[in-house]
């Protein structure tokens, strides 16, 4: 725990891709979310499914933990109690406002730094997105472990999107850790005008489990295109810039102006859009020779 926070504090401003784990016990989000039911043939079906709720939310952990969500059970019921139930319980006693379980939800919500999306590292996150989708899994509809900050697209993108292999599993921003090694990398793209791809490249410390489900996160995320857009915006407003140093100095003066840059951006974060592309900008001698 000592170890854990003296990492964060380190590198408070840095991480991007990872979010502490929710404090906050599935027992304690679900008996909230049911706490002012009226007494009821409903109510009572509920409360008798907390121990599974308290059981499938261990386990799902553990599963997070190891990596094998892909085998985690998909149920149509839980107990008693449908998946349209237990998605009416998220939606109208967790996630709507004034509902009784709605600060567990805000709680949730503000928990990455610069409020930015852990899913796409760019947009705001302004949703909160099931990890496993609630009508697949609705044992984990109210779950904080399942319940994650994500950006509106990010969450449109993903869907109903469940893993069925072990390579499918997406980023998991509570149990995956990133952001230790660069992974996120950029090439300039020799075209008129000039234009920057991205890609995941492996670091040495990684498995290729995590690389693959790295990989696929970046497709399902659309992560390139998001990427290349911004930068292609970013190209464009360091024109005249790149055309005023080259004048004075020429490619040296240009490739020296970006490497600064790329060390200012990889301080504030080591994998960002922003970090690769210009790292990839100076390592580009066709760039810093005068194709801006
Ligand atoms: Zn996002």
């Amino acid at each position: 725990m000592q170890l854990r926070k003296h990492f964060s504090q380190l590198n408070r401003g840095k991480i991007m891709w990872k979010i502490d784990k929710p404090t906050v016990s599935a027992r304690d989000s679900f008996t909230k979310s049911i706490s002012r039911m009226h007494n009821g043939p409903l109510k009572v079906r509920l409360e008798a499914i907390e121990g599974l709720i308290t059981s499938n939310s261990n386990s799902y952990e553990d599963s997070a933990q190891a990596n094998t969500l892909h085998n985690f059970p998909r149920v149509e019921n839980v107990a008693s109690v449908t998946a349209a139930e237990m998605a009416t319980v998220y939606d109208q006693r967790f996630a709507a406002k004034k509902s009784p379980a709605r600060d567990i939800y805000d709680q949730l919500l503000s928990a990455p730094t610069n409020a930015c999306c852990p899913l796409c590292g760019h947009r705001e996150a302004t949703t909160i997105d099931h990890h496993l989708p609630k009508m697949e899994y609705p044992v984990l509809a109210v779950s904080p472990q399942n319940l994650v900050p994500a950006c509106m697209e990010c969450n449109k993108l993903k869907g109903e999107y469940f893993p069925i292999a072990s390579e499918e599993q997406l980023l998991h921003p509570y149990f995956d850790e990133i952001d230790i090694q660069r992974w996120l990398k950029a090439k300039v793209k020799e075209t008129n005008p000039t234009s920057i791809i991205f890609y995941v490249e492996k670091p040495d410390s990684w498995s290729d489990l995590l690389f693959k489900r790295i990989q696929n996160h970046f497709d399902k995320f659309k992560l390139n295109e998001l990427y290349a857009t911004q930068a292609a915006t970013e190209l464009s407003g360091i024109r005249k810039r790149a055309q005023d140093l080259f004048n004075l100095g020429g490619p040296a003066q240009v490739k020296n102006h970006f490497l600064q840059e790329s060390e200012s951006r990889r301080a504030a974060a080591l994998n960002s859009w922003r970090t690769a592309a210009y790292e990839a900008i100076y390592q580009s001698s066709w760039y810093c020779s005068g194709n801006f």
